[in-house]
């Protein structure tokens, strides 16, 4: 088990559209496992590549509580796509972000969605009718391949009311690259 460096919100590389994933190796697997420990430490449900500083189309996922001692789904996604499905309606949540400590902001998002995805063993899979946690979630870590954050949605309110947080944070991102 290793832990990755979390890139904070600020830290150009969640910026970047991310290049897609061509073979899965062994190295990239090792890495998506270091991605869940991670992301199970820092009690999230979802971290993509961005984030621990690779600009690839990899995305880790797990809905589940295992530290409420439910048993862990965890799920890697290279180069993963989603759309919504048509019975789908929109639905808010209050988001948060690993990158992004301490704030959650309100963002409407479809509630039903299909993803497709190359799993660890270089196999594709397509998950249809995707609802509650894991649906926000797909859209969420997508969202990160191709440089978009969920502050980048939010109302205005809740912009400016997270605006100095998000300032200051930017300000410390730049100092530490
Ligand atoms: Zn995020």
């Amino acid at each position: 088990m290793a832990l990755l460096d979390i890139k904070l919100y600020g830290s150009p590389v969640l910026r970047k559209n991310c290049k897609p994933v061509t073979k899965v190796t062994p190295d990239l697997v090792a890495l998506a496992k270091d991605m869940l420990d991670t992301m199970y430490d820092g009690g999230g449900c979802g971290l993509a590549g961005p984030q621990i500083g690779k600009a690839i189309r990899l995305v880790v996922i797990d809905t589940t509580r295992p530290d409420e001692g439910e048993t862990p789904e965890p799920h890697i996604m290279f180069n993963p796509e989603w759309g919504v499905e048509p019975d789908s309606t929109d639905v808010p949540y209050d988001e948060g972000c690993l990158s992004i400590p301490d704030i959650f902001c309100n963002v409407v998002r479809p509630g039903k969605v299909w993803t497709k995805f190359t799993d660890e063993n270089g196999q594709e899979v397509v998950l249809h009718n995707c609802e509650g946690i894991l649906a926000r979630c797909i859209q969420h870590e997508c969202d990160h391949l191709e440089g978009k954050l969920f502050v980048d949605v939010i109302s205005t309110a809740d912009r400016t009311m997270n605006q100095s947080r998000l300032r200051d944070m930017a300000k410390k991102a730049k100092k530490g690259e």
